[in-house]
């Protein structure tokens, strides 16, 4: 799959007389491929995860807890076909919205029998105003005939497979508790490519005991992977994690809100300007966390970003060296 024009879908810097990207943003993208702007609707599939349920472990990822991204709206009790439904006529209402991509968001939404995930995937896009899926998965969820299966709904429709990753560093996927290593990120991604599925990965920055370089050395190796599309998100510890409890007794250095900007500008940098950027940061809500807390809303930190690589006159992709 190759990636389409950069040219137009990419966030400018409103102070130069001729267009300066800064880099490659998501909405961008999708607003050039489908002609309007498309939005997320958010479901939830009722899925479990399997290094929660038993099948690799319970414990989980220490940082994890469904419920600081799981929107309130989605309820697995509901129907998928409703959820969309719902979801759909509140964007519309809202925003005025007409197109749609469902996102399977909380847990693991492939963890399960194909015969189960396509009524609920078949669901989702039965709705005339859906035109893609989005999977957030784990990369050792996904066999071939599920990836086979993909690939033939991705003839007809926009389907994206976003494989957690989170570091490239195997010993801070074992102190997470992933359950997986890189290799296994990698094997899913080859598996995946050349199948007309969009990829999509998911990195956290600020591990207290990665280094900068560490960190850094992730963007430039990511560049070459295949991947379509990148949501990176600082690290935060949210309550009812494992992670939580690790910091209430042993409080680690989180990163502050400047040194943040200044990360993700240089991982910005080392990043190949193909991929499309889905996420800058994360956001948990307030009730759920616990550190750190920056008394920022989404807007000013993402102005805050924007203003830095304005600053610094720099952009996605300036240090980027990509290997063949
Ligand atoms: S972060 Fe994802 S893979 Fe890890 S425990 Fe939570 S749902 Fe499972």
């Amino acid at each position: 799959m190759s990636a389409m024009s950069n040219s137009r879908s990419r966030i400018s810097s409103p102070r130069s007389q001729v267009e300066k990207p800064l880099y490659n943003a998501y909405g961008g993208f999708l607003k050039e491929k489908f002609g309007c702007r498309v939005y997320k609707v958010s479901v939830d599939g009722g899925f479990s995860c399997p290094n929660r349920d038993g099948t690799l472990a319970v414990g989980g990822c220490t940082y994890c807890n469904n419920d600081s991204f799981r929107p309130k709206t989605a309820s697995s009790l509901k129907p998928v076909s409703e959820q969309v439904a719902e979801g759909i006529s509140y964007l519309k209402n809202r925003y005025g919205a007409a197109k749609f991509v469902v996102y399977f968001q909380p847990f693991t939404n492939t963890h399960a029998p194909l015969e189960s995930l396509i009524p609920l995937y078949e669901a989702a896009i039965s709705h005339p105003d859906v035109v893609g899926l989005s999977l957030g998965t784990r990369p050792d969820c996904v066999d071939e005939g599920k990836l086979a299966w993909l690939e033939r709904l991705a003839r007809d429709f926009f389907i994206t497979l976003e494989y957690g990753l989170e570091s490239m560093h195997d010993r801070t996927l074992q102190r997470i508790n992933r359950g997986h290593d890189f290799q296994c990120w990698l094997e899913a991604m080859n598996r995946s490519r050349n199948r007309g599925i969009w990829l999509c990965a998911h990195v956290i920055l600020g591990f207290p005991w990665e280094s900068r370089a560490e960190m850094l050395e992730t963007a430039s190796v990511l560049s070459d992977r295949g991947l379509n599309f990148l949501k990176l998100h600082h690290l935060h510890v949210v309550r009812d994690s494992a992670m939580a409890d690790e910091y209430r007794v042993h409080p680690f250095p989180l990163p502050g809100l400047a040194e943040y900007v200044d990360l993700v500008v240089d991982f910005l940098e080392r990043l190949s300007p193909d991929i499309f950027i889905e996420r800058l940061f994360g956001f948990a809500p307030e009730e759920q966390l616990i550190a750190p807390v920056w008394g920022k809303n989404k807007a000013e930190i993402h102005r805050l970003i924007v203003q830095r690589l304005q600053e610094r006159n720099t952009c996605q992709g300036r240090l980027a060296v990509v290997s063949g």
